[in-house]
């Protein structure tokens, strides 16, 4: 980890309450996750139904690890326990770390973190999970910069192992150090890098999901695209179920924030399918329509 040693990292204690903003495909993950490594989270929607949604998935999650006989019910319940779902700022203050987790939209992002600051004692870390969006940008409206960086997980959260923590111009060595802790603690791999749209992960997993885009447009079965690259090929998935599993909506903010950010290298075309797919209300996995229909 640049510029901070391993004793700093170990100095820190751990946050032992977080909270996560927003109960999405994201948002429940985090929770769960910090939940099942002992760190309890209070999970923050506007929405009931998103809400129950992201209860319902860790609900679901800790049915599966009894089954294969990884918890037991009474384990699972004290997790379970331990996600407190709110749709109010309630409990905030006794947070040590909170992870936004909200719409890829950097006004919506600002407004929550702008808030969520006002809600937590002043010692307290505010990360997002922003895949695109620099967080310096979404540090401008912060009274406490130095507090805040980027924990940026992937789908699925209790699957994917790692997490870019994100350094901006005022982050402190002491935020990056508790969030590396964090991360670790939550059994994932975190990697420190510099701020840039899109960071490191999805400047390179972009300009693949855009050429896919482009297939499409020129005429590529999607089903025989996905097939050769899932099983000839020899990746997990193939594009198209990916951008079902992130979310076209999801998936299009993040395009047009690189997009702006890099116009040379990773302009959208036109017509763009990811675009037009999130335009028809096309989500993916989220509404069950996507590129595929999800049962
Ligand atoms: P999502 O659409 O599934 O969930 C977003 C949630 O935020 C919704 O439940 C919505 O009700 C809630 N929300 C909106 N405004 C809010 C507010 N003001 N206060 C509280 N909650 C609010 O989105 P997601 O896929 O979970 O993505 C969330 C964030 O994670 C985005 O920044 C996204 O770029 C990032 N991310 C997504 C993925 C992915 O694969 N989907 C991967 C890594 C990072």
């Amino acid at each position: 980890v640049k510029g901070i040693t391993r004793s700093l990292i170990t100095l820190h204690d751990a946050p032992k309450q977080a909270a996560v903003i927003g109960a999405g495909i994201m948002g429940g993950g985090i929770a769960y996750q910090s939940a099942c490594n002992g760190i309890p989270a209070i999970l923050k929607d506007i929405q009931p139904a998103a809400l129950q949604t992201g209860i319902d998935e860790a609900t679901k999650l800790l049915e599966k690890q009894c089954q294969q006989g990884k918890l037991t019910l009474p384990q699972a319940a004290m997790i379970r326990a331990a996600i407190r779902p709110v749709l109010q700022y309630d409990g905030m203050d006794e947070c040590d770390i909170v992870v936004e987790a909200v719409i890829e939209n950097i006004s919506v992002k600002q407004q929550v973190l702008a808030d969520v600051e006002q809600q937590v004692s002043t010692g307290c870390i505010l990360t997002s999970n922003t895949s695109s969006i620099p967080v310096n940008k979404l540090a401008q409206v912060l009274k406490r910069p130095e507090n805040f960086c980027g924990m940026h997980f992937f789908n699925p959260v209790p699957k994917m192992p790692l997490v870019e923590v994100i350094r901006g111009e005022k982050t402190s060595d002491s935020t990056i150090a508790t969030v590396v802790h964090y991360a670790h603690k939550m059994g994932k791999t975190p990697v420190v890098v510099g701020d840039c749209p899109g960071f490191f992960i999805n400047r390179v997993l972009f300009p693949y999901l855009n050429a896919f885009s482009r297939l499409v447009s020129d005429g590529a079965d999607i089903q025989v695209v996905d097939r050769v690259m899932e099983q000839e090929f020899g990746w997990p998935m193939g594009p198209a179920l990916l951008l079902d599993v992130v979310g076209l909506d999801t998936a299009s903010h993040a395009q047009q924030v690189m997009a702006e950010g890099y116009p040379d290298r990773m302009a959208v075309s036109s017509p763009d399918v990811i675009s037009l797919l999130a335009d028809l209300k096309r989500l993916g996995q989220k509404n069950r329509i996507g590129f595929y229909h999800h049962t």
